[in-house]
């Protein structure tokens, strides 16, 4: 194997994490390098990402459609995949609370506003209207099968694949050439999605570049505590949380879990967008071990709907947004804001800047000013870099202990059956 190592060429002796960790680093260096000329990395850069975002959004619809078919066509039987989808749909409501707490508590405790003057003359954000929670749930059903499609509308297309995917189980043998394409277009998707995830490293210096050439320190520096609050915040989910759940319910060492999930780490982290890094999250979480049917059905669900670092930032830029006005939150006001923020990002899409927008929604909710949203929007990016790749570490993190658990069921019925 050693011989067969040494005859590789040098650029694939490294693995995908190194090479986009290697362009991440880059991106960075050449990002500050163009702080003077931000229109140079936005004209000759960005493009380069923007390919790589395009081919990427291009596959998400397809592959949403026929993994959740296929995930609901493996697991055989409607009430098996109302129990699964009950305990998904539990669990990344359970750890969304959780972060929403852990980030209220590190804004409170922190001080997250504190020495931060309002600058009022700057508040030219207009709010753009979030949408009234019965609003969102009426919209997950969609009138039409293609304008979803069309749209990337992923709740709609969550739907769309959930309900054909429940007729392929009822319609029996009848369906079984439906049966074929749908598994057979499943894995043509996987194919396709191993051949664009092999540019990731190109893309990812094409994203990061342009971003931190326009951001400079002279947009973060008056920030730095929110952002930094915030980024501690999400740390403490990540290693307190995710390590705690992987290693009691999934039965995996949280280091395992962490080297495993760190490609697409990485790649949310330069990219924004959980929808965009769900194919990279099922490669990652799938050589884990978990099983295909689960991260078929389970994953695409949780870059919809399951949004931890969206919380985390919800809650801390609300306790900022209040401490800038000088306005007190109660015990009471911070939890209607733990109950609208874990609505909140059920409604939040999976795609670069969407918390920003329902975080109007947590703002109301309490009375807060909306214009607050325009102190945390200069920093968005970078705020919305980290909580990305929170979300899809806890889709992920979710998806390895529900697997697990499956799985020892399953033991244990075989062991009792052969008892
Ligand atoms: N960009 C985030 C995501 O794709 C959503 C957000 O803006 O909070 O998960």
């Amino acid at each position: 194997r050693e011989r067969a190592a040494a005859t590789k060429p040098w650029y694939k002796r490294l693995s995908l994490t190194t090479w986009i960790f290697i362009a991440l680093v880059l991106g960075v260096l050449c990002g500050l390098g163009l702080q003077s000329n931000p229109d140079f990395a936005d004209t000759y850069i960005k493009p380069i990402g923007t390919v790589f975002l395009n081919l990427i959004k291009m596959i998400v619809v397809p592959l949403v459609v026929f993994s959740i078919m296929t995930g609901i066509i493996s697991l055989q039987d409607i009430k098996k995949v109302g129990a699964i989808g009950g305990k998904t749909v539990a669990f990344y409501m359970i750890t969304t609370a959780f972060a929403v707490v852990i980030g209220l508590l590190f804004a409170n405790v922190l001080h997250v506003g504190g020495g931060y003057t309002l600058p009022a003359s700057e508040l030219t954000y207009e709010a753009k209207e979030s949408p009234s929670f019965i609003d969102t749930l009426v919209n997950i059903f969609p009138s039409n099968f293609f304008q979803p499609m069309a749209d990337a509308t992923m709740l709609q297309i969550i739907v769309i694949a959930l309900v054909f995917g429940f007729g392929i189980i009822a319609a029996g043998k009848k369906a079984e050439p439906v049966v074929h394409f749908v598994e057979g277009m499943n894995e043509v998707c996987l194919k396709v999605i191993h051949g664009i995830i092999c540019f990731a490293p190109f893309g990812v210096f094409g994203l990061i570049a342009p971003v931190i050439a326009s951001n400079g320190p002279d947009v973060l520096l008056p920030l730095l505590w929110l952002i930094l609050v915030a980024y501690l915040a999400m740390a403490a989910h990540l290693v307190v949380v995710y390590s705690g759940m992987v290693r009691a319910l999934g039965k995996m060492s949280p280091i395992a879990f962490f080297r495993g999930i760190a490609p697409a780490f990485l790649f949310a982290f330069s990219s924004a967008s959980s929808v965009g890094t769900l194919p990279m999250n099922m490669d990652c979480t799938r050589k884990m071990g978990a099983s295909k049917e689960m991260t078929s059905f389970v994953l695409p669900l949780g870059a919809t709907i399951n949004m931890d670092g969206t919380a985390i930032y919800q809650g801390v830029c609300a306790v900022f947004i209040a401490q800038v006005f000088g306005i007190d939150l109660t015990i009471q006001q911070q939890l209607v804001i733990v109950l609208t923020t874990v609505l909140a990002s059920i409604g939040t899409a999976g795609v670069p800047g969407s918390g920003m927008i329902m975080l109007a929604m947590v703002l109301t909710s309490v009375n807060l000013p909306v214009e607050g949203i325009a102190l945390v929007a200069g920093v968005d990016r970078i705020l919305d870099m980290m909580r990305t790749a929170l979300n899809i570490t806890g889709d992920s993190a979710c998806c390895i202990c529900i697997d697990s658990m499956d799985k020892r069921k399953k033991q244990k019925k075989s062991q009792k059956a052969q008892a």
